[in-house]
């Protein structure tokens, strides 16, 4: 599938969307526009609406997508369709993990997912898990007084396994473009997310445009939440505008993405996912009874097993 002329947003409409974020964008100056996709429906909206910002703009292809590949936590398929959804629009994507391998994903024919290895696995100088229920179990062992999860107070499962592997990229990518053109600056990255406001009141306090959230000698990256102020109905409408697939998980009834059990998550995303994952399940409540911590402070994950 490749998109056609989606443009379900038009040019004024782009502007207007800009407008409210109350941000001057000048595209001519960045390098690559990096649009962080989990597969999540905020993220495939996100990608469809800054496609055809891009396109507007004259820097399609300047766009690339990076799907972090969360192992086991991730309903299956996850990364296949964030591919396909990255390939519908045509925009290049690469796929990578926490101490792991940096991928290039490529569709070929019939829905196969090629991956071209960048930087093999081992090549990061992570000396914790590489997986999240084994840094569960890690940690356990390391320091039986401390809780062995993650929670919204010490959040590190997001810092470790999802920022940290996107920072890899970034700097990846910067080497790159730096010895492609013999570049003396820095690159010059805008990383693109689907964070909305109304998914928390830490995120509704975010600025939807923040500058040099990295700044070396190689890279600066700006942060760009491009739907910061959508709504769900919005994600909808551009979800189904654009004619791109969806994961299947929304039609069972989840209504956010990402872990497919997740120690954020409401307690039906929790019965949900833990219905159509049991495998998972399992393993959290092994890693529960190994670390002596439950998986949400106050609950077991037995609590969502039907
Ligand atoms: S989806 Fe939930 S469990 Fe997974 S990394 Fe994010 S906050 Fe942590």
């Amino acid at each position: 599938m490749r998109a056609s002329a989606t443009s379900s947003v038009t040019p004024e409409q782009l502007a207007l969307r800009l407008d409210r974020h109350d941000e001057q964008i000048d595209l001519s100056a960045i390098d690559y526009i990096v649009i962080n996709t989990s597969g999540g429906k905020d993220s495939q909206a996100m990608l469809s609406h800054v496609v055809n910002f891009a396109r507007a703009a004259g820097v399609i292809e300047r766009l690339v997508a990076l799907h972090v590949d969360l192992g086991r936590m991730e309903w299956a398929g996850t990364t296949k369709l964030a591919v396909a959804q990255a390939d519908f629009f045509d925009v290049p994507i690469y796929i990578t993990r926490k101490g792991g391998y940096l991928a290039r994903a490529i569709i070929r024919g019939a829905g196969d997912v090629e991956r071209q290895q960048l930087i093999a696995d081992g090549t990061t100088k992570s000396e914790t898990a590489t997986d999240l229920l084994d840094r569960v179990r890690e940690r356990g062992a390391a320091n039986p007084h401390r809780p062995a999860w993650p929670s919204a107070a010490a959040r590190w499962c997001t810092s470790d396994f999802k920022r940290g592997p996107a920072r890899r990229f970034f700097t990846w990518l910067a080497h790159q473009h730096r010895d492609h053109q013999a570049l003396q600056r820095p690159v010059r990255i805008l990383s693109a997310m689907g964070l909305r406001a109304e998914e928390s009141r830490s995120r509704a306090r975010r600025a939807a445009y923040k500058t040099a959230t990295i700044s070396t000698s190689v890279q600066q990256v700006d942060e760009w939440l491009p739907i910061h102020r959508w709504s769900t109905p919005d994600v909808w409408r551009e979800i189904h505008s654009s004619g791109a697939p969806w994961h299947r998980a929304y039609d069972l009834g989840m209504s956010r993405l990402s872990c497919a059990l997740c120690i954020l998550a409401s307690s039906r995303d929790l019965t949900i996912g833990a219905r159509h994952n049991p495998g998972l399940a399992a393993e959290i409540l092994a890693v529960e009874h190994e670390t002596g911590y439950t998986f949400l402070p106050d609950r077991s994950i037995a609590a969502f097993i039907d």
